[in-house]
């Protein structure tokens, strides 16, 4: 029913900046749609002169709007508004989510469409219900700290789950006061154009909200290195993430946060409680979005009296996923987002298999006219240190290893750099929790896997999974600094000194 034809969206091929859209001049960059190769937009990059007036915009629009001074209630109202005219755009919203990404449209439209709304409700709500504090001191002095925004804040953001990335940062950025110069990927880049319209229409002053189209490498690079910009929030490659760090330690040494890549464990014990269930959560976690998820679950590390069996639920699920074209509502299996994407991923299995590694299904990416897909993959016996095991493979391939005692599984389930999230599976509830306290991750699930749909928890990882948390009350607090205000008291001052000087006898 939600199917949709793909050349009926309308694709805006501008920047939008200071409440306006706004054609570039930059070099020309070709869109594909991953799900049939067809160029869907062409547009021209945002380049240094079009970052510049975006965070100029964005700095005059915080002085001139009160953005960031007025009660902060105001925020919440705009916030409010502009998640109901989302609401009322959903469908619009998703197909333009859908085009040209990797997410089908029954997910943009369950999912990814209603959590960016929920995001806007969630942060707007934050504006007036987060505080300073008032410390401990002697009678005659406050301390306090005052919380305020940084001013602008550059978001950087990646395409495989374009809007619901993309919200995680420019919502709780905006309603903690801040402006926000927002560079999604070059790939993906429709529904944050659509977002910044809608908000400009939902009253938020113009120029608080810029999108800029372009690449990483110019328009992404430039607005990190822009000195008016003060704070830089960046999701995406782990190796992005140490250029957009070195940006902007040379460039004013701003604040950073980072939400990197994984290579997340699923640590399956054999008290498991249910191994359908486990099998469906791992078999999920690979196939949707044909993998490419940072949390993806991509390593099973499983007990062995357990392993055949459980090995056997999870290729009967992943063999029930459908391959097709994002647009269409049966889509389970959606295709990679290119064709470098899918050899690089093929070159990994085949590389594990050429070292010994057993293929037990998948393992070949194809072709359904121009799209790209990749075979959901289960392979056994890989080499420790080889890449399949090390690197994300960004495709939907599970390796599998095996242990026979709980320390032996906590040391395969360790990655030696990632640390974003795990799995652990088990009816023991002390087993879970000092599993869950050992693992080296910043998000741990306990017999579930995945984010849900919930805001309030915070996500983010560990080591060179990155490090600032996206999603909760934490992310609306980081993109706002604290200064501390020391008051002496002028009247009481004599009496308090001649009760100090009483307590130091
Ligand atoms: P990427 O690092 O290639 O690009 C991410 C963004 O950075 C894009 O907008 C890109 O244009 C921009 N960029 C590239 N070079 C830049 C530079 N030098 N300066 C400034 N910006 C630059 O990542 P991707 O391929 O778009 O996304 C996939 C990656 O993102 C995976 O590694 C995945 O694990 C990670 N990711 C992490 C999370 C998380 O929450 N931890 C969530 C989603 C994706």
């Amino acid at each position: 029913m939600h199917s949709f034809a793909p050349d009926t969206v309308e694709l805006d091929r501008r920047s939008f900046v200071d409440g306006n859209f706004l054609e570039n001049k930059g070099a020309p960059i070709e869109v594909h749609r991953p799900s049939d190769g067809k160029i869907a937009a062409v547009f021209h990059e945002a380049d240094e002169g079009v970052v510049d007036h975006a965070v100029t915009a964005a700095k005059e629009a915080l002085k001139r709007s009160g953005w960031a001074t007025a009660a902060p209630r105001q925020r919440a109202a705009v916030m409010r508004r502009w998640a109901a005219l989302v609401e009322k755009h959903s469908l619009a919203m998703a197909q333009l989510e859908s085009v040209c990404s990797s997410r089908p449209i029954a997910e943009t439209l369950e999912r990814d469409v209603p959590v960016a709304i929920e995001l806007l409700r969630f942060y707007g709500e934050c504006a007036d219900k987060t505080s300073g504090e008032v410390f401990e001191t002697p009678r005659d002095v406050w301390s306090l700290t005052l919380h305020e925004p940084y001013g602008v804040v550059a978001a950087i953001s990646p395409w495989n789950v374009p809007l619901l990335l993309a919200t995680a940062k420019f919502a709780p950025a905006l309603a903690a006061g801040n402006a926000v110069v927002l560079k999604p990927s070059e790939l993906t880049p429709f529904s944050a154009l659509r977002m910044a319209a809608l908000a400009v229409e939902a009253g938020l002053p113009h120029g608080l909200f810029n999108v800029l189209v372009g690449t990483g490498q110019h328009t992404g690079s430039a607005l990190v290195r822009h000195p008016g910009v003060s704070y830089v929030t960046f999701t995406g490659s782990t190796r992005t993430g140490a250029a957009v760090m070195t940006d902007a330690a040379h460039h004013g040494m701003k604040p950073v946060s980072l939400e990197l890549g994984g290579k997340s464990p699923q640590l399956v014990f054999a008290d498991a409680p249910d191994l359908g269930r486990v099998a469906e959560m791992v078999a999920s976690s690979i196939t949707r979005n044909s993998g490419q998820i940072c949390f993806c679950g991509s390593r099973l590390v499983v007990q062995r009296d357990v392993a055949q069996n459980l090995l056997e639920r999870i290729v009967d699920r992943v063999k029930t996923a459908r391959p097709g074209p994002t647009w269409s509502e049966a889509t389970t299996l959606p295709p990679l987002i290119s064709m470098p994407q899918a050899e690089r991923a093929q070159r990994i299995v085949d590389q594990a298999r050429a070292a010994g590694g057993e293929l037990v299904c998948g393992g070949q990416r194809f072709m359904d006219g121009k799209a790209v897909f990749f075979e959901p993959t289960v392979i056994t016996n890989v080499q420790p240190g080889s890449e399949v095991l090390r690197d994300e493979v960004f495709g939907p391939v599970l390796t599998v290893q095996t242990f026979d005692n709980y320390e032996e599984g906590l040391a395969l389930a360790a990655h030696p750099l990632y640390g974003l999230s795990a799995g652990i599976h088990t009816s023991d509830i002390d087993k879970a929790l000092a599993a869950a306290q050992s693992v080296e991750a910043g998000v741990v699930w306990v017999n579930a896997y995945g984010r849900s749909d919930d805001i309030v928890s915070p996500f983010g990882g560990f080591k060179q999974s990155g490090f600032g948390k996206d999603f909760g009350v934490a992310a609306f607090e980081k993109y706002r600094r604290a200064r501390n205000v020391w008051i002496r008291l002028g009247q009481p001052r004599a009496a308090a000194e001649a009760a100090h000087a009483e307590i130091a006898k």
